[in-house]
């Protein structure tokens, strides 16, 4: 093939993380604890800064899991769900039994929508006389969420927030890091996430008392007795000292993995500034530093003449690999029966956008070709 396939966003090596992999072998903590995984916890609270403790799991699903069974979720509970995110978001509040509250987005972080956050709320309370029992604001492909106007609404009901930053991995809004504005929030470092353990996740706490009882869930809920002793229900939930290897690794190259992908973010920025129909999604203002995990672009059909999937098809005819967004969960089949409370913006940006190659192994080059490639698709 004349032309190198394109993807979205690969995993990158620094080079570092067979060291700490073959010091677990050498040590023989081939085991879900152990030197990389205090070490790597202890990184990652760096980043999040004074206050908060993190547990690292096995992936960022079973971190927002934990996360609703430390809030106590359970059976006729409601929790409130962005709409517009991926299903991993609310398939823990159905782990717990509970029922999934979806609320829609805003035009400008595509993120949850604090006016519908507190309509939806109000109409809970009015509608089972008992409040949601969290609410999860997603950062969709690194972008913040209106977080401040967010966490008003919800200190106002005393709801506690459970950030979904797993696309948002190194994101700042009002220069906090993103995850560490509610009571808990999510790291995931699955394969094609901003760091990669291969696997992995993890879970921000609010305190140190929080992190024990977390690593007792992802931990069997094992009483620490000499037998095997248990009281409340567990998870197998840790993360392996082995891929915490991996992790510590990967550390050592964020910078430059967030100072790439913004790179990325200007050139396609600079080369569709002229097209008129397609819109890159950039920060709504100064108070937003998205990590553009993946840089998205909305195409209007009225301008361009074709649509979002005639462009996804074109570019995977030239080997260029991109995406759909995120299909809103309050239009899936498995969450059909799901109180939803809606504007139409997610299925309108759902009906419009797409995702485009961003990773570290993207060139200025392959971003040239690719917005060659829509323009060209634009003129037909
Ligand atoms: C990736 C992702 C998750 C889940 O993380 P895993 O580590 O894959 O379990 C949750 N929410 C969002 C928005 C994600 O993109």
């Amino acid at each position: 093939m004349a032309n190198n396939r394109i993807l979205l966003c690969l995993a990158h090596m620094s080079g570092q993380e067979m060291n700490y992999i073959q010091e677990a072998f050498d040590t023989n903590w081939v085991v879900p604890l152990g030197p990389n995984v205090n070490a790597f916890e202890e990184d990652l609270e760096r980043l999040c800064g004074e206050g908060k403790r993190v547990v690292v799991l096995s992936s960022g699903t079973a971190a927002i899991h934990l996360a609703l069974v430390n809030l106590g979720v359970g059976r006729d509970d409601e929790v409130i769900c962005q709409s517009m995110t991926f299903s991993a978001s609310a398939n823990p509040i159905v782990y717990q039994g509970a029922t999934p509250v979806f609320v829609d987005s805003e035009r400008d972080s595509w993120n949850m929508d604090p006016n519908l956050l507190e309509d939806a709320i109000k109409d809970r309370i009015a509608k089972t006389g008992r409040k949601p029992k969290a609410i999860i604001p997603v950062y969709l492909y690194g972008m913040p969420a209106m977080i401040d106007e967010i966490m008003a609404v919800a200190q106002h009901y005393e709801i506690p927030v459970i950030e979904d930053s797993a696309e948002a991995f190194g994101s700042r809004y009002r220069d906090q890091l993103c995850g560490t504005f509610g009571m808990f929030g999510i790291m995931s470092f699955n394969g094609n996430k901003m760091i990669t353990t291969s696997g992995g996740g993890a879970l921000i706490c609010p305190d140190e008392a929080t992190k024990k009882k977390t690593m007792f869930y992802a931990t069997q809920s094992r009483e620490p007795v000499p037998y095997y002793l248990h009281k409340e229900i567990g998870y197998n939930y840790r993360m392996s000292n082995i891929c915490a290897g991996i992790g510590r690794g990967q550390m050592t190259i964020l910078d430059e993995h967030l100072a790439h992908h913004r790179h990325l973010c200007n050139r396609y920025i600079e080369l569709f500034s002229k097209v008129d129909g397609i819109t890159v999604h950039v920060n709504p203002d100064n108070r937003f530093d998205s990590n553009y995990w993946l840089n998205t672009i909305l195409i209007d059909p009225t301008k361009t003449g074709v649509d979002y999937d005639n462009i996804r098809l074109h570019l995977e005819a030239c080997n260029i690999e991109s995406r759909p967004l995120w299909k809103p969960m309050h239009t899936q089949p498995v969450f059909a029966g799901a109180p939803a409370y809606v504007n139409g913006v997610s299925e309108e940006l759902f009906s419009m956008g797409l995702c485009l190659p961003s990773g570290p192994y993207v060139s200025d080059e392959d971003v040239e070709r690719v917005a060659h490639e829509i323009i060209a698709c634009c003129k037909r």
